[in-house]
């Protein structure tokens, strides 16, 4: 075992106590009514590294929605499916600097696409582009490849949180809509790519599946514990990247400077982050800060990084 798993083992409880703190300031996500009864100071962290070791500290057992963090991996299945070249068709490479359900910057640029997958309008782009010819078929074919990236072949939808959302998505579908009118949703049925979309951000984990699909991406697409490819290298490349630039929203630079990881968050107080050749990291924290972030996770990603040199940069 190496010396930085040692101290980990005994400061990472020490530091999640410290950051839980934060949660206070925090408030859990009410806009999809099903997400407002998570625990508002819950906070679980699982790092899982490449020797099939975990590390659990605090409220691991959890279990919350994936949301936007699916979007990484609904990236990589199209990625997939249709190559670069037809999923950068139909959404671009760049950070908005907005909030991640903005329309703003949908009216702004010719041709109308969306600036980047993770954002809401880029993921319902996304969504569109996998292989199905119906929307269960696609929905199927999402399932089964998060259930081999987080290594469960029993994760499911979380029915209440799907309908909650599906009932109240008003903005989404706006967004939705609009791309339908800009020429992005082609030949397909907004309310299917909808469907498909709610259901993967609704699709329930907890850390240590977090922990486990950003493993796959800190080992460039192979997963150490089965040996197998599951994704082509550049593909990972290509998440990572975006993870950097986008994947904590509006707060990606901040993040960026702070943390130095590619990372992913979701309104749920999910993240997932990952070292490079080490670590797959899970968080969870409902309460979420002024950008959607969870906030004592932000905190404690942050600790962790520093106290081990990890940034990237
Ligand atoms: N399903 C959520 C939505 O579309 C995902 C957003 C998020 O996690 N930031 O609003």
């Amino acid at each position: 075992m190496s010396a930085e798993w040692n101290e980990l083992q005994t400061q990472l409880p020490v530091w999640l106590e410290a950051s839980r703190q934060r949660a206070a300031s925090g408030k859990v996500a009410a806009y999809i009514p099903e997400l407002a009864n998570a625990p508002a100071d819950a906070l679980g962290m699982t790092i899982c590294d490449g020797h099939q070791q975990a590390l659990t500290a605090g409220d691991c057992g959890l279990q919350f929605t994936l949301q936007s963090i699916s979007k990484v991996f609904t990236l990589l299945l199209a990625l997939m499916d249709q190559g670069e070249e037809g999923v950068f068709a139909k959404v671009g490479m760049e950070p908005t600097g907005d909030n991640f359900n903005s329309m703003l910057k949908l009216e702004l640029v010719d041709p109308g696409i969306p600036f980047n997958p993770l954002i809401n309008a880029g993921a319902i782009a996304v969504s569109s582009l996998i292989h199905g010819a119906t929307p269960a078929e696609k929905i199927n074919r999402i399932a089964a490849f998060f259930q081999e990236l987080a290594g469960d072949a029993a994760l499911k939808i979380n029915e209440a949180v799907y309908l909650s959302e599906t009932k109240t998505a008003h903005r989404n579908r706006s967004l939705a809509y609009f791309l339908k009118a800009n020429g992005v949703l082609e030949d397909v049925d907004v309310e299917e790519v909808l469907e498909v979309y709610f259901k993967h951000c609704s699709i329930e984990v907890n850390c240590m599946h977090l922990a486990r699909m950003a493993l796959v991406l800190a080992f460039d697409g192979a997963d150490p514990v089965s040996g197998r490819q599951l994704v082509p290298r550049r593909y990972v490349q290509i998440a990572k990247t975006f993870m950097i630039t986008c994947g904590m929203y509006n707060e990606s630079g901040a993040f960026a400077i702070r943390a130095g990881l590619p990372a992913k968050s979701g309104v749920s107080g999910g993240i997932l982050a990952l070292v490079p050749g080490k670590y797959g990291i899970g968080v969870i924290g409902p309460a979420l800060n002024s950008k959607g972030n969870s906030t004592a996770g932000v905190h404690l990603l942050e600790t962790v990084s520093n106290a081990f040199d990890w940034s990237l940069f």
